[in-house]
């Protein structure tokens, strides 16, 4: 089954600008949708940086940059925002009760047979998919940051969703030029039921004082040959972010195993939120990613 109609992005962060990029650059028309303006106009200027970076590495022509922009428009409106989507791939902040309300909203404003698919990180995909009238259309379409460097799509099955609806899914990812991964709707899905327990166990060894950031960091990246530290890892995804899908595991499996570490939970009460707050287990500066290893954690 191919959609009909574009593609409408809900939320223009960092996510939201990624997703709409992947998507225009293979032809789909995009619209992307968010309740505020300044959030919009800095996903179009984000997304316009990313091409020209594309272009400068050759891996794009201009042409391409140019009918890339072409393919996307914005929108306030939700209701003008979906009326004409194929599909529609939320990617507003990750909280329940927004995303409940958005996809209320999405059932009644996009067309009947319009897909709608959520980026949510670790939000039950059943759960969202029950407020709504087409839960077999309901489906998560876990993209991971950078969305235009990063090859994995992770598609999670809600409970009702259709195999029609799985299937064309996949095949769109495949048309993005990613690799999609089928799993199933339980917390954490894959990514971050593996991701989350690693990464409060790195905090947990900081907190305990087995190690600094440094050497915890370069355990992992030479001993594993992972490309980043588990603690700088947490930085670039948010440690309010990592916060609230640790909650999701612990309050869905009831296991204590999954219990974030007090450190974490004081750090994201400093507003130590990693790059996004300019200091998390590194500081950086103003515009740039660079790490500076923090005195506290030395
Ligand atoms: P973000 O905070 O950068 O952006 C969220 C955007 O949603 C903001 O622009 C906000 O204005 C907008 N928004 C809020 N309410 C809205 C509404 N009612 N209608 C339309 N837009 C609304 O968040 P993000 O990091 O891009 O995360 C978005 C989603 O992607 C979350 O579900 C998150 O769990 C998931 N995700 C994030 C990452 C990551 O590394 N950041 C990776 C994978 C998945």
């Amino acid at each position: 089954m191919a959609i009909t109609g574009g593609v409408s992005v809900i939320g223009a962060g960092t996510m939201g600008n990624g997703i709409a990029h992947v998507f225009a650059q293979a032809g789909f028309k995009v619209t992307i949708v968010d309740v505020s303006l300044s959030q919009l106009d800095r996903a179009v200027a984000t997304i316009k940086k990313n091409l020209d970076r594309q272009v400068a590495k050759a891996s794009i022509t201009e042409e391409k940059k140019t009918t890339t922009l072409s393919n996307i428009t914005t929108q306030t409106n939700m209701i003008e925002g979906v009326k004409n989507a194929g599909l529609v791939v939320e990617a507003a902040t990750e909280n329940i009760e927004l995303k409940l309300q958005i996809f209320e909203e999405l059932d009644k404003y996009a067309p009947k047979e319009t897909i709608l698919a959520t980026n949510t990180s670790s939000i039950s995909i059943t759960k969202i998919a029950a407020v709504t009238g087409r839960a077999g259309k309901v489906i998560g379409m876990h993209f991971m940051n950078p969305v235009p460097v990063m090859k994995l799509v992770e598609i999670i099955n809600g409970y009702a969703t259709s195999k029609e609806v799985t299937a064309t899914i996949v095949e769109l990812s495949k048309q993005l030029g990613k690799v999609p991964c089928v799993v199933n709707d339980y917390p954490g899905f894959i990514a971050n039921r593996i991701l989350m327990p690693m990464i409060n166990e790195a905090i947990y060894s900081l907190y305990e004082s087995v190690a600094g950031v440094e050497e915890i960091d370069t355990v992992m990246k030479l001993g594993m040959a992972h490309p980043m530290g588990p603690l700088q890892l947490a930085d670039f995804i948010g440690l309010d972010v990592c916060l609230s899908i640790l909650h999701v595991l612990h309050d869905g499996f009831g296991n204590p195993k999954y219990a974030p570490c007090p450190l974490l939970v004081n750090m994201v009460a400093a507003g130590k939120l990693g790059v996004k707050s300019g200091e998390g287990f590194y500081t950086y500066r103003a515009g740039s990613k660079e790490l500076v290893v923090s005195e506290g954690f030395k």
